[in-house]
């Protein structure tokens, strides 16, 4: 795919070069005619080689198939100009420019000499520069300098060009644009500079979260990557918030933050999970008073009665669990989540790690036992497709909680696999191999109805190491279902299975067996024409 074989730094070295052998001043009219046939959709076909772009381009009814080469702008080509540039091949660049940043961008960038540029940079940075110092002047014990800053966000997230572009651009354009503008305070700034920090990073979450998920494909995967990416973003400036000491007016303008933090969980439920991460976040690391929190907890209890649809419920759910949690009300932590598989398996295994990290072994038992009780029943009311999914949380949930209890009981592992089939097939193969429990590993792989041929070879020879009279089964069902097909390929399998048994019967020393078997067959198969002669031909009768 085009976007997975640019390289960012390549892309944006040529787009320095363009900039430099095209001054907009003088090839206005150029630059133009290629930005409006890339915004209007008629480059296509684009495929990148060696650093070479080829695509085509239709332009007035005439189909150009315009080359451009990364490396060396100059020299490509097209059928217009033959060699250099031409509104085609800058089109084509521009395609896939889109794909590593906003074309806009670029074109902004291209008017404005670099010097104008990095003013207009430096001015936006200072404003906002201008605006803390102010509030911090403004930092009244009424403490409205929350909103001031909110205020100011919304005026200058309006002067972003939004329109007539994709979603995914639009959160490109979210996060590039506008965010950067907000510089990241280092360690040594105060604590104010580091809120204000945090309330930028939770006004662009906000506005990411607000733009709806494409319903698939590439667009709908990038998507969900701005929104997981700029979480990761809003979480790390909470943590950084949270290592500076507070005074009083801090708390209090903490205080004042949560109706903001409130707000994110209103975004739309396909980025529920990025949103109770940040959520979880600020409660985990900033808001710790055991005040703020019942009285959080108590609001989002209301939300959630409130609240008319499941969809519109989930976020709060997940929101008075976690408060719960935080409050060590695990029963009812453990009741709001219950009845949602998806949010409880997460939340759960979150709980069972938060508590195993502090030491408190016990109560991570006690979220580890709960998901184990529940094992059966969320497996079945999750989609197929993310059954596995839960099989490995699950499994590797036991596997933290062996650890941290130093507590290895094979039993309870075993159970669980169990429990888990037919999903934890893979997994409980592994485990009995590993456990050397031939038998049992036999006894799995006929109830999951398989042939020799699926089995690892490895595996087999092993068992019939230990005892070659457990593969003896396994060779019957198998010779049995390629006999069910009834086609002579399945024939020739079954006989060449047919002489492998008699094989093993003769080195077990069982030969009177094989031949009360072989006679059985050939008796029940005997209007199998093709099979009887396969037989004969094969000195099996
Ligand atoms: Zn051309």
């Amino acid at each position: 795919m085009l976007q997975m074989m640019l390289s960012q730094e390549v892309m944006a070295k040529t787009a320095q070069r363009i900039m430099k052998l095209l001054p907009y001043k003088d090839n206005s009219d150029m630059i133009k005619r290629a930005w409006h046939l890339y915004r209007t959709g008629h480059v296509y076909n684009v495929t990148i080689e060696n650093n070479v772009l080829k695509g085509k381009v239709t332009d007035r009814g005439h189909t150009y198939e315009p080359t451009f080469r990364l490396k060396q702008a100059a020299s490509s080509s097209c059928a217009c100009t033959a060699v250099g540039l031409c509104p085609h091949n800058i089109a084509l660049f521009l395609y896939a420019y889109n794909q590593i940043d906003a074309v806009g961008n670029l074109i902004r960038q291209w008017k404005e000499p670099t010097t104008k540029q990095k003013h207009v940079r430096r001015d936006e940075k200072q404003k906002h520069i201008q605006v803390t110092e102010q509030h911090k002047k403004d930092a009244a014990p009424n403490g409205n300098i929350i909103d001031a800053w909110w205020n100011s966000f919304e005026k200058a997230y309006r002067r972003i060009p939004l329109d007539y572009i994709t979603e995914e651009e639009q959160m490109r354009r979210i996060v590039h644009s506008f965010f950067q503008t907000f510089e990241r305070p280092t360690a040594k700034k105060p604590f104010l500079d580091h809120l204000y920090y945090v309330h930028a990073s939770l006004f662009t979450f906000m506005e990411l979260t607000r733009i709806p998920l494409q319903p698939w494909g590439y667009s709908a995967m990038m998507q969900e990557r701005h929104v997981n990416q700029f979480a990761q973003t809003v979480q790390q400036a909470m943590k950084d918030l949270a290592k500076k000491p507070r005074s009083n007016m801090h708390e209090q303008l903490l205080y004042d933050s949560i109706p903001y933090v409130r707000n994110i969980l209103l975004g739309k439920i396909d980025y529920v999970d990025d949103i109770l991460a940040v959520y979880e976040e600020m409660w985990n690391t900033l808001f710790t008073k055991a005040t703020y929190r019942e009285e959080e907890c108590t609001w989002a209890i209301e939300q959630l009665n409130k609240s008319e649809t499941l969809e519109r419920k989930i976020p709060f759910i997940g929101a008075a669990s976690y408060i719960s949690f935080l409050l060590g009300n695990d029963e009812r932590a453990y009741k709001l989540i219950h009845p949602f598989p998806y949010l409880a398996i997460e939340h759960m295994v979150d709980f069972m790690h938060i508590s195993f990290a502090q030491k408190n072994i016990q109560r991570g038992v006690e979220w580890f036992e709960r998901l184990e009780q529940n094992a059966n029943a969320y497996l079945y009311t999750l989609h197929q497709g993310d059954r596995e999914w839960f099989v490995r949380t699950l499994l590797s949930a036991y596997h933290r909680y062996s650890g941290a209890t130093g507590d290895e009981q094979h039993g309870r592992y075993e159970q669980l696999l169990q429990t888990l089939l037919p999903y934890s097939f893979y997994e409980y193969i592994d485990y009995l191999f590993d456990e050397q429990q031939w038998k049992k590993l036999i006894e799995l792989y006929m109830f999951e109805q398989a042939t020799v041929d699926i089995i690892p070879p490895f595996h087999l020879k092993a068992i019939e190491q230990a005892d070659r009279s457990l593969v003896l089964p396994l060779y019957h069902q198998t010779i049995m279902k390629y006999i069910e097909q009834k086609n002579r390929t399945a024939y020739e399998q079954a006989v060449k299975h047919l002489r492998k048994l008699r094989a093993h019967y003769r080195a077990l020393k069982q030969t009177h067996r094989w031949e009360a078997y072989v006679e059985k067959l050939a008796e029940q198969t005997k209007r199998l024409r093709a099979f009887q002669q396969l037989l004969q031909r094969g000195k099996l009768i």
